[in-house]
């Protein structure tokens, strides 16, 4: 027998969320756990002490049939979650671009999980839609970004240009929208040019657009590895002349192996005397700007047509949030609108919506945290701390510099240290000696990885393993950029010793 509408209702108190009370309680404990765990996160091993596969072995491989109370999942987040987690707050996490949340970065996204605003057209989420025009123009100002830049918000710089390419693409005029890249004659092979140094993203981006890996031109560095603007220009003229159409140079303002700048003023003629689309992926670096006496790695952006920043690199936001700059949202919007019926609303006209920017419909609130951070440290407050950053950065060069058994490997414009080990034996090949250092370097990182007490990472540069040391942290002081270098020098001894035995 069905049951009567008096049932039902009865039935449905006990469905529906946590209680409020409940809610409460639990909030109230897990805050004053992050609190614990940032206070001592010190304490902890930076990288994940485990094995591959140790997790899975210890979750349930089925889900539970029934809810279990909080205390119980909030006891498994300490037993099973925490030790396999390696510690991106960590204040000697130095790996990739050390990066660091916040408190009011935490609150925000907090907030934020509660809101769980869908952001895609005005009506679903002004607040979202308008904070974030204002919070991305406010972050212009502090950057020293010209007014004609508007800001929009993705989740990775990956995808922020990813949607720089494709508005790039879209005005080159050639109904790709429409009709697409496959199969037409009418089409020469599209070219973008980004240097050898440049990021994987740019590459993915142009294999996800459909260009295929061959549109990208690869051009050649400096001894400092900047794109030569010489070679560039030389590459547009031959693959003009080959029939192909040059339409996107992607400059890079701190790249991912070095933090090195394109000399983005040479640029910038070339890009104009072509009609090119000029992008700029200051994903790491251009949160730099924001301190008064750096502006200048910014120089020439003023005429680029776009240029992306992650704050989740380096203004202190919680992953995830990438900014994209683009002086043509038009091109953007013609690449990717699309209003079916039932997302069509009377205000359309007169106001922005998130899902005509790019492939996302819904989009998280995002500007929240960041409103938030801006207004909590201050554009002086924000400056400050990148500044410190840099000043530990060029200090632990200082040691390395001055110490006769390693080198540091490339220019400190920033946060981020390139160096390794270099210590001399006498009558090595220069082979030998090369495959000896990289094995050496590569050694020493592991063991240094290997201790948890810090958190480095490699590149290589003109074929040499280098070790990568790169501050980004707000809980990073002197004191834990001395302790890993005391830890490096003492695993270079170490290796001395061993080889000695
Ligand atoms: N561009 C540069 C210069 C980077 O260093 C990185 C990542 O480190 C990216 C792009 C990609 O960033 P995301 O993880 O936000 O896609």
């Amino acid at each position: 027998m069905s049951d009567s509408p008096k049932s039902a209702e009865s039935k449905n108190s006990d469905l529906g969320d946590m209680s409020t009370d409940e809610f409460r309680r639990f909030g109230h404990e897990i805050v004053d756990w992050i609190a614990d765990y940032l206070e001592h996160i010190d304490d902890l091993p930076v990288l994940a002490q485990v094995e591959p596969g140790d997790l899975k072995a210890r979750l349930p491989a089925s889900p539970p049939e029934k809810g279990e109370p909080m205390e119980t999942i909030l006891a498994d987040v300490d037993r099973l979650i925490l030790p396999a987690l390696t510690h991106w707050s960590h204040p000697s996490f130095f790996a990739y671009f050390a990066t660091s949340t916040s408190a009011p970065g935490i609150f925000g996204e907090l907030l934020s999980a509660a809101f769980d605003v869908k952001s895609m057209l005005w009506r679903t989420s002004p607040a979202s839609t308008e904070l974030e025009e204002v919070v991305l123009d406010w972050l212009r100002q502090m950057m020293g970004l010209d007014a004609g830049m508007s800001g929009f918000i993705y989740d990775t710089a990956s995808v922020s240009s990813m949607h720089a390419i494709a508005a790039a693409r879209e005005g080159v005029e050639m109904r790709i929208r429409e009709e697409g890249m496959s199969g037409r004659q009418d089409l020469p092979l599209l070219r973008v040019y980004a240097s050898e140094q440049a990021h994987s993203s740019i590459e993915k981006g142009i294999i996800t657009l459909g260009l295929g890996q061959r549109a990208l031109r690869k051009i050649p560095t400096d001894q400092h590895f900047r794109m030569r603007a010489d070679l560039l220009a030389e590459a547009i003229k031959e693959d003009k002349q080959n029939g192909f159409l040059p339409f996107c140079i992607v400059a890079t303002v701190g790249t991912t192996s070095t933090s090195s700048v394109d000399p983005i003023p040479e640029i910038i003629p070339i890009g104009e005397e072509h009609a090119m689309w000029l992008h700029v992926d200051a994903a790491y670096a251009g949160s730099a700007a924001v301190v008064p006496e750096m502006r200048d790695i910014l120089k020439g952006c003023d005429r680029a047509d776009s240029l992306v920043l992650n704050p989740h690199k380096w203004l202190f936001t919680p992953f995830d949030l990438s900014v994209l700059y683009c002086r043509h949202m038009d091109l953007l919007r013609r690449a990717f609108s699309l209003v079916p019926e039932y997302l069509r609303t009377p205000e359309q006209d007169k106001v922005r919506s998130g899902s005509d920017y790019g492939v996302q419909l819904g989009r998280r609130f995002r500007a929240l945290k960041l409103w938030m951070i801006i207004r909590y440290f201050g554009h002086e407050g924000l400056a400050a701390r990148i500044r410190e950053h840099c000043r530990l950065a060029q200090l632990f060069a200082s040691w390395v510099e001055a110490s006769p058994d390693w080198e540091v490997k490339a220019p400190v414009p920033f946060a981020l240290v390139c160096f390794r080990a270099c210590p001399e034996l006498t009558g090595e090949t220069s082979e030998a000696r090369a495959r000896r250092l990289d094995l050496l370097n590569e050694s020493i990182m592991h063991a240094v990885n290997a201790s948890g007490k810090a958190f480095l990472s490699h590149t290589k540069l003109n074929d040499e393993l280098v070790l990568r040391l790169s501050i980004g942290n707000l809980r990073t002081t002197e004191k834990h950029v001395r302790a890993v270098w005391d830890l490096l020098t003492r695993e270079l001894q170490r290796s001395h010793s061993d080889a000695a035995k």
